[in-house]
This record gives structure tokens, C-alpha cells and sequence, in this order.
């Protein structure tokens, strides 16, 4: 459910930019979404079919660019993977533990391209 509101956003941004230049059917829209948005891809793009049904924008094109989390060593400022169980940094030579970062909770409508 959660989803929609999102979905809208992006219906809304389509829709701006199919009614100022192409018909929407033409259009590809990139969306950034962090593995831990907690939002699924595929219910945003369930969710934009149905809102786009039948409009100017029926036939965008999603496509997802989907960023892992990552955390940030609280000792050497070193970005990195969470392995399992583990908040160890990814330096051999540290000893330092990372932190959560924003990296991996984005929602980011991206650039609306012509398909090609
Ligand atoms: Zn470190």
C-alpha cells in the first residue's frame, strides 16, 4: 500500500514531462531505490500501471537502479558492505566498527530519458 503515494510521485513527474514534450509511451524514467527504502520495485511498477491506465503517460518505462546499503566506519570514515552478522569495517588493518549511512534508503526520481 505504502508503495502508492510513490508511485504517484512518479506518475506526477511523468506526467509533467509527457504533457510539456513527448507523449508518455516514449518515455523512460530511472528511479534510485535503496535495498532498505523498505519499497518494492515491483509493487511501485504495479502501482504506476494502474495509476497511468489508459493516460498520457500509459507505456513510461521504469527502470530501477537499486543501491546496496552500506556503512561507514566510525574509525577510519571507510564506506563499506555489511557482511553477515558482522559490523566489522571491511579493513583488515582497522579495528573499527561501522555505523548505518543513509546509502541504501534513497527514493530518487532520476532522469526522464527518451526510450531509445
Ligand atoms: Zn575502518
Amino acid at each position: 500500500m505504502h508503495e502508492y503515494n510513490y508511485a504517484l510521485k512518479i506518475f506526477k513527474a511523468a506526467e509533467k514531462y509527457a504533457l510539456e514534450t513527448e507523449n508518455g509511451r516514449f518515455l523512460e524514467i530511472k528511479i534510485k531505490l535503496g535495498k532498505e527504502s523498505g519499497l518494492s520495485a515491483e509493487n511501485i511498477c504495479l502501482y504506476f500501471e494502474q495509476i497511468s491506465k489508459g493516460g498520457i503517460c500509459e507505456g513510461v518505462k521504469l527502470t530501477f537502479d537499486i543501491v546496496e546499503p552500506l556503512l561507514r566506519c566510525v574509525k577510519c570514515g571507510k564506506l563499506f558492505k555489511r557482511s553477515p552478522f558482522s559490523f566489522a569495517c571491511s579493513d583488515k588493518n582497522c579495528s573499527g566498527e561501522g555505523e548505518p549511512t543513509e546509502i541504501g534508503k534513497e527514493f530518487e526520481i532520476g532522469p526522464i530519458t527518451i526510450k531509445s
